[in-house]
């Protein structure tokens, strides 16, 4: 029988209970195909092989041995060499019986990592000593253990034949030779890998057979292979993933109907802009007229808004509210904090004054978190249900089980990524039912405050329209970002007399720390401490509140009100004021040990600053209370240099890359195995493009030159649940 990709790995020969059981704790691989997806990290070179007879001296050489022995001598200081050294002397023999010698200085951790019995790999520099020719300090690359039944004659020969050896990611009980091992068995027994690929899309870009490009990923014979196998590999990865959530997205669209929420002539939404008391953003002009056409189109509208921090959002998000509003539907906008929901509910009634708000003939909005009364919350749902109440802005609260609308039409959903990935959907399905065949789907509109990298957008959303508010409202000030390390302690001081005069002319500060209270295993500075510190020994003459999330709902509205009246002058707070809160007063922003806070996260608090109230500050003490980290440094600078989120974005990428920056199932690219966001943006664009236009020609990959395609998309993506496993709800 010949061996399938979706076998267990049990059916590779060689592979028992033990083996199997350990790739599956160790590195989640259970059939032979997740073998084959598990990628080398890197190539070892290993030159030209040689036998004993063949190595000159002073010539680089490899050479492959059993080791037999090791010996450590230490030799006592001697000349200009002031302190003892140890010596380590391994002597292996190669296949043809010959033996030779490899010396180590200071590593007598050698002889415990290559026993006897192991066979190695050891490449350097040939040097006599004595009579005897030797390796000093090579490069080793373990081949395989004789005493685990390795033919040594075959690893010999593997590298023999094969200049580059791949080193996988290895864990304990599966060093990366064992890896090479499997693979290679696996390789062996499978039948040719089935091409996939149409042979004009191959050819159109450039792209090797998939056969050759798996066995050159694992077994190049040079380099050029692996970047010929690697550009095959991921143009597969994304292209299928892009193909899975185009025809997802258009499945969807086909199962339900849309809902006309399109603009309405002279009714709120078009009012509500009129009595703006400024004018929209030429940015905010191009979306409402997207969304419009979105909102008025025949299918569910899903439309991602990307705009940096103050590009405002909120008007965009508050226009397509009132559309639903003016067809007779309601609107729901979904925040990920208690504190951004009420700053949005009273942002929006503020907003909304004009068109009057909570009266007759207004516009009814209320709020639902998962602090609001209990009667209150029962009168909110009988009132959503009824369709008494047009707008709701709340938490994850509103997709509670009893939260049912009498006709939802719009469903808003702010810093989405904080959202885990099911909640989209869930709150898009909460119309009562009305019983007809195909359900009415919102229109949704995504917003995201967090510029994220392009690539990145177009994975995670990858089913979405993108629309940048790539514009800021005029008056908006600039913003100064000092970076104060403990070398330069008396500018804290000059500092706090700074924030005092600011306090004077009527200005604001934030200072946020990473705790709420001190903790024993991280260093940092609490808020409730730094609140002590503040109001009781650097500004008595000011009135400092607090917030933190430990905070009751009360207490912490009541700090923030006082804050934004400017009864208090400072607030100290941990990141609960993150997103959204807006007090245009604010002009200094001081973040304690920025070292502990992301890139996009301290881009996050800068932008409550400079939001109208005058020349901004931002101020970043870093290194007070840890040491930061070189890449640590490379971010605090970073965030220095510029206040373009986008361009801090790709910064980050590029420091961190995409796992770290979301967790790799939250980026939506758990199911990439070799494509890297900061490598790879070039292959995302492409891949998204011809996903969507074949899509949009053949949606369910039907056409006969498709059945490859459509065969790998539904082994990838063939159900709902390789979404969620993805991050992209
Ligand atoms: P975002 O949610 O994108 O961070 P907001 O919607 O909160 O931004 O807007 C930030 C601030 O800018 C708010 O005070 C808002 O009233 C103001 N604003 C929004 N659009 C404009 C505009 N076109 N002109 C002037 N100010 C604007
Ligand atoms: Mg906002």
């Amino acid at each position: 029988m010949t061996l399938r990709l979706d076998d267990p790995v049990t059916a590779l020969p060689g592979v028992g209970a033990a083996m199997s059981g350990r790739l599956a704790d160790g590195l989640d691989i259970h059939t032979v195909r997740d073998l084959l997806e598990h990628y080398p990290r890197k190539y070892h070179d290993a030159g030209d092989v040689l036998d004993l007879s063949e190595v000159r001296e002073d010539e680089p050489a490899t050479l492959i041995g059993e080791v037999l022995g090791w010996e450590t001598r230490r030799l006592p200081p001697k000349g200009s060499r002031r302190r003892a050294l140890d010596l380590t002397t391994g002597r292996a023999r190669q296949a043809s019986g010959a033996v030779f010698t490899v010396t180590f200085f200071n590593q007598r951790w050698r002889s415990s990592r290559l026993p006897p019995g192991t066979v190695a790999a050891f490449s350097g520099k040939v040097t006599r000593f004595k009579h005897e020719l030797q390796l000093k300090s090579p490069d080793v690359q373990v081949l395989g253990r004789v005493a685990s039944g390795l033919d040594t004659d075959a690893a010999a020969d593997r590298l023999a034949h094969q200049r580059l050896l791949a080193v996988y990611p290895a864990v304990d009980g599966l060093p990366s030779f064992k890896l090479n091992e499997l693979i290679e068995t696996a390789l062996e027994e499978l039948p040719p890998f089935e091409e996939w690929l149409p042979d004009a899309v191959r050819a159109e870009h450039g792209l090797i057979e998939l056969d050759p490009a798996v066995r050159g990923i694992h077994q190049p014979p040079d380099l050029e292979t692996t970047r010929a196998a690697r550009t095959r590999l991921v143009f597969d990865e994304l292209f299928a993933l892009q193909l899975g959530l185009q025809r997802r997205r258009a499945r969807s669209e086909t199962a339900t109907v849309g809902l006309d929420n399109g603009p309405v002539d002279a009714a709120r939404a078009s009012t509500f802009v009129e009595r703006l008391p400024f004018a929209p953003t030429g940015a905010q002009n191009r979306a409402l007229a997207a969304l419009g056409e979105d909102l008025g189109g025949p299918r569910p509208m899903h439309r991602l808004l990307q705009g940096d921090v103050g590009s405002g959002k909120t008007l965009v998000a508050v226009w397509a509210m009132l559309c639903a509003v003016d067809n007779g539907r309601q609107a729901a906008l979904m925040v990920p904090t208690e504190v951004l929901a009420e700053q949005h509910h009273r942002t929006i009634a503020e907003l909304l004054a004009p068109l009057g708000v909570n009266v007759l003939d207004g516009v009814r909005v209320e709020l639902l978190t998962s602090s609001t009364a209990t009667t209150q919350r029962r009168r909110i749902l009988g009132e959503l249900l009824t369709g008494e109440v047009d707008l709701i802005v709340g938490t994850h609260a509103l997709l509670e089980e009893g939260v049912r609308f009498a006709d939802l039409g719009v469903v808003v959903i702010d810093e989405q990524h904080r959202f885990g990935v099911s909640q989209r959907v869930r709150l898009t399905d909460k119309t009562a039912e009305t019983g007809t065949a195909r359900p009415a789907a919102p229109d949704v509109l995504v917003m995201t405050a967090t510029p994220i990298p392009r690539s990145l957008a177009l994975t995670l959303y990858g089913d979405l329209d993108v629309t940048v508010l790539d514009e800021l409202p005029p008056g908006r000030e600039p913003i100064t970002t000092q970076l104060i390390t403990p070398r330069q302690k008396e500018r804290r001081e000059r500092l706090y007399d700074f924030l005092r005069e600011q306090a004077r002319a009527g200005h604001r500060a934030y200072v946020v720390c990473p705790f709420v209270e001190p903790s024993d295993a991280l260093a940092g500075t609490a808020a409730v401490a730094e609140h002590r510190r503040l109001s009781e020994e650097v500004f008595p003459d000011l009135d400092v509140e607090l917030v933190h999330g430990r905070l009751t709902p009360v207490v912490k509205e009541a700090a923030m009100a006082s804050f934004r009246t400017g009864d208090a002058q400072v607030l100290v707070s941990t990141t609960v004021i993150e997103v959204g809160v807006d007090v245009p007063e604010a002009t200094v922003m001081v973040i304690e040990d920025a070292e502990r806070f992301g890139i996009s996260q301290l881009h996050q608090l800068r932008g409550r600053v400079g939001r109208g109230g005058g020349r901004s500050f931002c101020v970043l003490f870093a290194g007070w209370s840890s040491e930061i980290t070189p890449e640590g440094l490379e971010r605090l600078e970073a965030v220095a240099a510029t206040t373009d989120g986008f361009e801090l974005a790709e910064v980050d990428l590029a420091i961190r890359g995409e796992g770290q920056l979301f967790g790799r199932a939250q980026s939506g690219t758990a199911d990439l195995k070799l494509a890297e966001l900061r490598y790879d943006a070039e292959a995302i664009v492409l891949t998204r493009e011809l996903a969507r236009s074949l899509i949009r020609r053949d949606p369910e990959l039907d056409e006969p030159g498709h059945a490859g395609l459509r065969a790998e998309v539904d082994r990838r993506y063939g159900d709902e649940e390789a979404f969620e496993a993805l991050g992209t709800g």
